[in-house]
């Protein structure tokens, strides 16, 4: 820790690192060329055929990390439909994980439609290093009983290495957004329940699918069941911070921005007002990703 950020630490009343679990980096070809992916990927399109929507390169996540003082960031590409594009993604984070050791922390993306380079792509990366899966997504599809069944073979990897599974989760109810999809949060409580080795990350406080941890059968069913904050701000009232630590364990909440979408500023207000103890404050900002990271 540099003295710096030892000041910074002191300053937050905490000696605990700051770890943001939910950062995406798409391939520079993409970037440059928005609008050809667009037309090539439907769920790519969902989400950013707006220029609103906003991609960030290499630099503008090392710039972010740096401002906002951040340790270490979980970096993750798109769920490309094409498996070729998901390797490429996969291989340019690995590059940037390289060049940032132990500051950036590679997870894969795999093709959401092609099933059988899913399980290849999570063997070639799991195998090669990357810290786990993520952010695995179906936004052209929906999550349906089918797509979990699809997953068995990427999780039986993910279990046999260890790694965690970083699921995006969102909410079935409520205003719609672009990259919002039909959740069934039945098969997604059965593909959990079925994978008891398997450690997963829900995505967007999982949708809110964690108050069912108050059902002692999900409960048993969530033993390895993480929620990361990402979109937070854009979708609940602060006391979400509060609500879901107190059901879940401030040990299972962790900090994901969902960046370039909104970055560790906005999180800061938003665990201010809920009102948390510092303790559990310093878990959802990084203590909790570093025991589960082994960081
Ligand atoms: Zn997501």
């Amino acid at each position: 820790m540099s003295v710096q950020r030892e000041a910074h630490a002191g300053a937050a009343c905490n000696n605990a690192m700051i770890i943001d679990v939910h950062i995406h980096l798409f391939p520079r070809k993409v970037r440059e060329h928005r609008e050809e992916y667009c037309a090539r990927d439907r769920g790519f399109a969902a989400i950013y055929a707006s220029p609103n929507a906003r991609i960030a390169s290499d630099t503008e996540i090392i710039r972010y990390l740096d401002d906002a003082e951040i340790d270490k960031g979980v970096v993750f590409g798109f769920p490309w439909g094409d498996p070729d594009l998901v390797m490429r993604n996969n291989d340019e984070i690995w590059d940037l994980a390289e060049r940032h050791a132990g500051r950036i922390i590679p997870f894969a993306v795999l093709s959401s439609e092609d099933r059988a380079a899913a399980g290849k792509e999570a063997e070639r990366t799991l195998g090669n290093g990357f810290a786990g899966l993520g952010e695995l997504a179906f936004y052209d599809l929906g999550w349906t009983a089918p797509v979990a069944a699809g997953m068995q073979p990427v999780l039986d990897t993910a279990a046999a290495l260890g790694k965690p599974v970083l699921l995006h989760v969102n909410e079935p109810v409520g205003h719609q957004y672009p990259g919002k999809i039909a959740i069934d949060f039945a098969s997604l409580l059965e593909m959990i329940e079925t994978n008891p080795s398997v450690t997963f990350i829900l995505a967007h406080f999982g949708g809110g699918v964690f108050v069912y941890h108050l059902m002692p059968e999900v409960r048993a069913a969530f033993q390895r069941t993480y929620l990361d904050t990402a979109a937070s701000p854009y979708l609940y009232d602060p006391r979400i911070f509060r609500v879901a630590s107190d059901i879940m364990g401030e040990d299972k909440i962790l900090f994901g921005s969902d960046y370039p979408l909104l970055s560790l500023p906005r999180y800061l207000k938003q665990l201010e007002k809920a009102d948390v103890s510092s303790t559990t404050r310093a878990a959802i900002l990084g203590g909790n990703a570093q025991k589960l990271l082994h960081l």
